[in-house]
């Protein structure tokens, strides 16, 4: 049995990608009487005579999934923030950190445009708090193309999304990286997100060795999720939880909690802790409404 990667769906036809080429295949596994569907990101393996269209027969369990775009198993979200215009947000910052862990998802912190500091060290003390916690951040400008190179290495062997609010510049950054994108011309505006493709269409695009979904993913900035599952979407809240000395602690009010230890401590900064409150708030609130 063959096995490939799923990176292009549509109706009822899988682009799936196998040992350097592309084989147009249709679905026919077990999976089908589950109503699973295979999904763009899905490792499946594969039946195909060489000539005719192949049969996905079966697909691999789900490490993630997200349902705007529908892409399965993405090792890492790039979170573009930019520097200035917009201003740099920490609040907007955590609540993607929140959403893209929750779902299990490496968060890349990618903060844009930074031709337009007027001191290089003036985002410092707000990138060190995340760093310090294990986040990797990197700063780019597409502009006058720091950062550009490293961003590329990061690519090799990983499903990728990128996402963050619009106007960060994420169109820019493809466009910096555009070169290097193996895509017939006619796709170019659909990769940059300029042309307007129906919500349902995702597709992975090879770059640099590793794969890119061609929408930008969580559109929604709902948090949706249960005030537990915030609790423990941030890594470093989440191994602090292990040690929380209730069970389905929310870092509140509880006592001996770690994560309250740890903002005592300044481990953890107390902005993003506020942020945290802020959130849980926003989730309890909106479940007394139901
Ligand atoms: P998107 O909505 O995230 O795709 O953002 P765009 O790529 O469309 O960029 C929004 C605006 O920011 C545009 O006017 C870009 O020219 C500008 N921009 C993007 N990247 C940079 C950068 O690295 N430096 C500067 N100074 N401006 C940038
Ligand atoms: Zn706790």
């Amino acid at each position: 049995m063959n096995k490939g990667l799923i990176i292009r769906s549509l109706s009822g036809f899988y682009n799936v990608y196998s040992d350097g080429n592309i084989i147009t295949c249709k679905a026919r596994g077990k999976f089908r009487k589950n109503d699973l569907k295979p999904l763009v990101g899905d490792y499946c393996t594969f039946t195909y005579d060489g000539k005719n269209d192949g049969y996905i027969m079966s697909i691999e369990p789900r490490k993630n999934e997200l349902i705007r775009p529908p892409v399965a198993n993405i090792d890492q979200a790039f979170i573009f923030v930019s520097c200035k215009e917009p201003d740099f947000s920490t609040v907007l910052l955590d609540r993607f950190l929140a959403m893209v862990e929750h779902i299990g998802i490496e968060p890349i912190i990618i903060v844009t445009k930074i031709d337009l500091l007027n001191r290089e060290n003036e985002l410092q003390d707000i990138l060190d708090n995340y760093r310090k916690v294990g986040y990797q951040v990197l700063c780019i400008s597409s502009k006058t193309n720091i950062g550009i190179e490293q961003l590329k290495s990061m690519f090799k062997d990983r499903v990728s999304i990128l996402t963050g609010q619009s106007g960060v510049g994420k169109s820019s950054l493809l466009n910096a990286l555009f070169p290097a994108l193996t895509l017939p011309t006619g796709e170019i505006s659909m990769v940059l997100g300029r042309g307007k493709h129906t919500t349902r269409h995702v597709e992975l695009f090879d770059i640099y060795g590793g794969w890119i979904a061609d929408t930008p993913g969580f559109s929604n900035l709902d948090l949706n999720m249960s005030a537990r599952d915030l609790a423990v979407s941030y890594h470093d809240f989440k191994a602090l939880s292990e040690n929380c000395k209730f069970r389905g602690c929310l870092h509140k009010s509880e006592p001996a909690c770690k994560v309250k230890e740890a903002v005592e401590k300044g481990e953890i900064s107390q902005e993003r802790y506020q942020h945290y409150l802020d959130f849980l708030n926003e989730i309890q609130d909106r479940k007394e409404k139901y």
